[in-house]
């Protein structure tokens, strides 16, 4: 019997409630469609499933057998180790996954959870490289361009070096499951290393010293997220002419997919959420018509998910990571080029969500002091991108005439993830909106 079918019969594994606060669909309300044992050479029953929904809305879980039963591996029963292990050892595996090797990763030992997010969880083994499973796979034509290796044949060293991945692939299409990349040791997440700074300079009041970090976040940011677009619109042999017009068709196709983000916000939100968003429905509305007056536009491949949490700092280094899972963007706009714009709006909404969290933290006793960072940080942030893609040569990447569009998407899109998956986020995106759009 194959191991899908032994699922099959056997369907669901067990699995615990996931933690933090996310909300994700149980096992049981999906079918199985794909499975595979991880690979000789490692401890034995450790698998990987992918299921699909009713809506045919693909995921995955990798699986551990305990006395005969499947259940959803935890990090530390080694289903990550298992994966490093095939991207350095590439067994044949079956019902169409593989690995693909880009480095070898050796063999680290022992693991450790670092993060659960909505779509990701990832797992470090033996403090030297990271899995990341992402957990909604998405079937791609083969043929788009992953983004690490364009940037790295572009000279672009502020990624983790990929080190390969597990893919699936069904019909011609591809799709990767979990990504190996090298580890950075000391590595803060962007939810912490810039709520740490903001937080820091807040409580500074008038003694804040000239270097404040806080002070000088929006510029960093600014600078790395110009340097990452020059190095995306940098012909590779992979993308050799990274940079296209988008045509008025195209650009009507982005002002109903936002248009039509607002509406299922609208319908998504109840209770204070829907109080505050429904009267600022219309001026949301009246920011993404703004799209129908571009007739034409530069895109290029961008990021796609561009918030402060896709940001590590290790000692002074600041690095991108989450470049091949675009989980922001429709299905049908990921792998395609866009607007510079929208990863712009992204990370200048995620500025607005550090005071929030900041805000939160600090019981609103510094509301001013937030906001004044905020619009010093997002004014810094905008001048140092601007500069930096000039500087480079490249002034036209950024069409300032869409940025207010793409926040107000932005806005509705950080609401609709509150309201399907993180509840307790929706503070933030609604302080973001009442910022926003004041009454
Ligand atoms: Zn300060």
């Amino acid at each position: 019997m194959s191991l899908l079918q032994e699922l099959v019969e056997t369907w669901p594994p067990s699995e615990e409630t996931r933690g933090g606060g996310y909300v994700r669909a149980p096992l049981a309300s999906m079918t199985p469609i794909a499975a595979a044992t991880l690979g000789p050479g490692t401890r034995p029953g450790l698998a990987v499933v992918v299921t699909q929904d009713p809506a045919g809305r693909l995921s995955l879980a990798p699986l551990a057998r305990d006395a005969g039963t499947w259940r959803r591996a935890r990090p530390r029963d080694g289903a990550s180790t298992a994966v490093v292990a095939g991207v350095a050892s590439l067994p044949e595996l079956a019902d169409g996954f593989h690995f693909e090797r880009l480095v070898d990763p050796g063999h680290p030992q022992g693991e450790r959870a670092i993060g659960v997010d909505q779509t990701n969880e990832s797992v470090v083994v033996g403090d030297r490289v990271v899995v990341k499973w992402l957990i909604e796979p998405v079937l791609r034509d083969p043929a788009i361009v992953d983004l690490p290796t364009h940037l790295a044949a572009a000279g672009f060293t502020a990624i983790p070096t990929p080190l390969g991945s597990l893919r699936w692939g069904v019909d011609g299409r591809i799709a990767t499951l979990a990504q190996v990349a090298a580890w950075l040791p000391d590595s803060a997440d962007g939810w912490d290393w810039c709520v740490t700074d903001v937080l820091a300079h807040v409580l500074h009041g008038t003694a804040c010293p000239g270097d404040c970090p806080g002070i000088r976040l929006g510029a960093r940011l600014g600078e790395l997220a110009g340097a990452l677009h020059v190095a995306l619109a940098t012909p590779t042999p992979l993308i050799p002419a990274p940079v296209i017009r988008a045509d008025r068709r195209l650009i009507g196709e982005w002002h109903r997919t936002a248009l039509d983000a607002l509406d299922r916000t609208v319908a998504a939100v109840d209770g204070a959420a829907l109080a505050h968003l429904e009267p600022r429905a219309d001026a949301l509305r009246a920011r993404i018509d703004t799209l129908a007056m571009v007739d034409t536009t530069p895109m290029l491949r961008i990021h796609g998910d561009l918030h402060v949490g896709q940001i590590l700092r290790s000692g002074d280094r600041l690095v991108v990571i989450d470049l091949e899972d675009d989980v922001s963007l429709p299905v049908s706009e990921r792998g395609r080029p866009l607007p510079a714009a929208r990863d712009l709006a992204q990370l200048d909404s995620s500025l607005d969500h550090i005071g929030r969290i900041v805000d939160r933290r600090t019981d609103g006793a510094h509301g001013a002091a937030v906001d004044a960072w905020v619009d010093h940080a997002r004014q810094a942030f905008l001048a140092a991108y601007v500069e930096t893609l000039a500087a480079a040569g490249h002034a036209e990447l950024f069409d300032a005439r869409l940025l207010v569009a793409f926040e107000a998407e932005r806005v509705c899109r950080e609401m609709l993830y509150a309201a399907g998956t993180l509840p307790r986020w929706m503070y933030a995106p609604l302080g973001t909106l009442r910022r926003m759009i004041p009454r």
